[in-house]
């Protein structure tokens, strides 16, 4: 009778705790983090998005410590290949969860090298407080020492935690917190590949407790005007790289041949365009049917733009370096074309 009790009160206990606990979604697109090397030592050569939701979700059986897990597979792709596709079928999906009550954050696992346009892109279409974190990894789920399992660890610790709602779509990785706005790529292997080059990052996740010192300004989620329902693609913005000896329009011609809307310059410096090269573009803006965003290649730091400028069209990216510019771009394209507007966009998100 005793152990009749005592075994219905542990059942309690456990459904109860398990009622406490936050249902976490885990989408998983592919990337390193899923990836399979030959060897455990190789950390090149592998194929990224081999293995399942389910292997990456049984690889740390301490999640469940953490949160209700649920996973789906939304694709399995190197990001490097990432598209337009992929992300309205992601952004459909993420609205459609975070509107049902049992569900209080989504954990995206994805591949390093598109992170930080996805992240970007989510951190304007997700209309929802509830926290949003990408997670991935540098090394294979089969090499010695692999990152990813700790990443998804920290993701889920992270989007489970009471403060991480209102704060943006957010990258966790290598013990850090990142916003999606700010946060890139830095280095082709190394572990310690993300920074935040404008702001620094948000805060640390250590043994599994996050830790928040710096929030983005530039609103995001539900504070930004960008929605992606009902839309079977996104307009074509092409991104053009400034070099020396450039000058030559024939990239920018075959972009807008092709159908571009928008193009984003990656400059020199504070966003310098060789002179042939401006020309060209002079004479496009004139035209009125494709915008033209000024970035740099720099990597950190504003782009002024003179008075001249401006009258001529051009609109400054801000300080978003050209891969996240375009994101924005193609968002702002979906609205307006009025380079006035569009510069309006740059300002606040
Ligand atoms: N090429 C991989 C990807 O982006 C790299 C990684 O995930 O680290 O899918």
């Amino acid at each position: 009778m005793k152990k009749l009790v005592f075994g219905v009160l542990v059942m309690l206990v456990s459904s109860v705790m398990a009622f406490a606990k936050p249902n976490i979604v885990i989408l998983a697109t592919g990337g390193t983090i899923a990836g399979e090397a030959k060897s455990d030592l190789a950390t090149t050569g592998y194929k990224a998005g081999s293995v399942g939701i389910e292997v990456l979700i049984n690889a740390v059986p301490e999640l469940k410590n953490l949160a209700n897990i649920s996973g789906e597979q939304i694709a399995n792709i190197d990001s490097s290949n990432m598209s337009d596709e992929v992300w309205l079928t992601l952004a459909n999906r993420i609205n459609e969860l975070l509107d049902r009550g049992d569900v209080d954050g989504i954990v995206i696992t994805h591949g390093t090298d598109t992170m930080e346009e996805t992240a970007y892109f989510l951190n304007l279409v997700v209309s929802s407080a509830k926290p949003v974190v990408l997670t991935g990894a540098m090394r294979p789920a089969t090499a010695m020492s692999a990152d990813g399992p700790k990443n998804l660890y920290n993701a889920v610790a992270l989007a489970s935690d009471k403060n991480a709602k209102n704060k943006g779509v957010m990258v966790a990785i290598n013990d850090k917190i990142y916003p999606a706005r700010e946060v890139s790529k830095t280095h082709t292997l190394n572990v310690e590949t993300f920074k935040a080059p404008n702001s620094g990052e948000m805060g640390y996740i250590i043994d599994g407790k996050v830790f928040f010192y710096n929030v983005s300004l530039k609103l995001n989620s539900k504070d930004s005007p960008f929605s992606v329902k009902g839309l079977k693609s996104l307009p074509k913005v092409d991104i053009l790289y400034t070099y020396s000896q450039d000058g030559s329009k024939v990239a920018a011609e075959a972009f807008v041949k092709a159908g571009a809307k928008g193009l984003v310059v990656a400059g020199s410096g504070a966003g310098s365009i060789h002179q042939n090269q401006k020309e060209y573009l002079i004479e496009l803006l004139k035209s009125k049917k494709v915008a033209v965003v000024k970035s740099s290649r720099v990597g950190a730091g504003l782009v002024p733009l003179s008075d001249e400028e401006i009258k001529q069209g051009f609109i400054s990216a801000n300080n978003l370096n050209p891969q996240k510019a375009r994101v924005l771009l193609m968002l702002a394209l979906t609205k307006t074309s009025d380079p006035k507007k569009i510069a309006e966009y740059f300002d606040k998100y």
